[in-house]
């Protein structure tokens, strides 16, 4: 009965790997190093580690205090911090002689700096190591605490990311703990903090949002200065995550492209298989031509 549902077929992707990949890989396994990008099974993985020189570092640990609906990530109560985190991230960084490198952590809702002094920690090893390298991060809300905020905002990055991941209807099903109001209020202190830095934010689709939300959802974030935003499929991690409601054809999202750039955005990346951190490299740059 859910024929309508079957995933479409510029959804079937081969995971496209090689050599190169595997030797990466098993440093990462070596380093106790988590990239996003293996796991959450990323079709571009290929495209970004060995093309693009892009990757996405999940920090503070693999196990996140919040359950949001769609994410693969394990909840539970995280271990101890780990300071050296930092430096085995710049080491790969280097190693995989990257020109982008993303940065995202589990919401560590047990520490009450939120793990920022980590995050920043990471942003300035990665600039002593590869001072050619851009660097994006993924800050959760951090429960709201903008002092924690400010000790990221301090490090510099070249991108600040927070995902608003769903239309503002949708948020209290999909996601744990954030609210709309305050991811948005997140993005706009983040810009008054440094109005220099490019802020940037994602939107998944296929939650059973209307195209009204979708956009009132980009004005909302044009209204809370946000520069960059990212729409992509939303796709079930497992049977126990949140059902896909609707898959959108190409065209579907190029339109959702256009409207994004009308409503003024710097860059907008739309597509079936588009995830925060795809194409990021191209983002620094038409950020930085404003
Ligand atoms: Fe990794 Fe993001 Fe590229 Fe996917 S799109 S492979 S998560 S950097
Ligand atoms: Fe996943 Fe982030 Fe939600 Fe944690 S806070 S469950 S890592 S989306």
């Amino acid at each position: 009965k859910d024929e309508h549902l079957r995933k479409p077929d510029w959804l079937k992707i081969k995971l496209n790997t090689n050599k190169n990949y595997t030797g990466l890989k098993k440093m990462m396994r070596e380093k106790n190093l988590h990239t996003v990008c293996e796991e959450a099974k990323c079709p571009n993985i290929h495209e970004c580690w060995a093309v693009r020189r892009t990757a996405t570092f999940m920090i503070l640990g693999s196990v996140c205090t919040r359950a949001c609906r769609f994410c693969a990530v394990k909840t539970g109560l995280p271990t101890e911090l780990d300071w050296e985190e930092p430096e085995r991230v710049a080491d790969s960084v280097a190693l995989m002689n990257l020109k982008h490198a993303v940065i995202t952590v589990v919401a560590r809702d047990d520490l009450k700096d939120g793990g920022s002094a980590i995050l920043a920690e990471t942003i300035r090893a990665i600039r002593r190591k590869s001072p050619f390298t851009t660097v994006e991060v993924l800050p959760s809300d951090m429960g709201g605490v903008y002092d924690n905020l400010k000790t990221v905002m301090d490090a510099k990055p070249d991108i600040l990311n927070h995902n608003i991941e769903t239309v503002e209807r949708l948020t209290p099903r999909v996601r744990a703990r954030a609210t709309y109001k305050r991811s948005l209020e997140f993005l706009q202190r983040s810009k008054e903090m440094q109005p220099e830095i490019p802020t940037k934010s994602s939107l998944m689709v296929g939650l059973g949002e209307t195209k009204e939300e979708i956009i009132q959802t980009m004005d909302d974030l044009r209204a809370h200065d946000v520069d960059i935003m990212t729409i992509g499929q939303y796709l079930q991690p497992s049977k126990k995550h949140i059902k896909v409601v609707k898959y959108y054809h190409p065209d579907e999202f190029n339109e959702l492209r256009e409207i994004a750039m009308s409503k003024g955005f710097s860059h907008c990346e739309a597509g079936p298989m588009v995830r925060s951190s795809y194409h990021a490299d191209e983002q620094v740059n038409a950020a930085a031509k404003q």
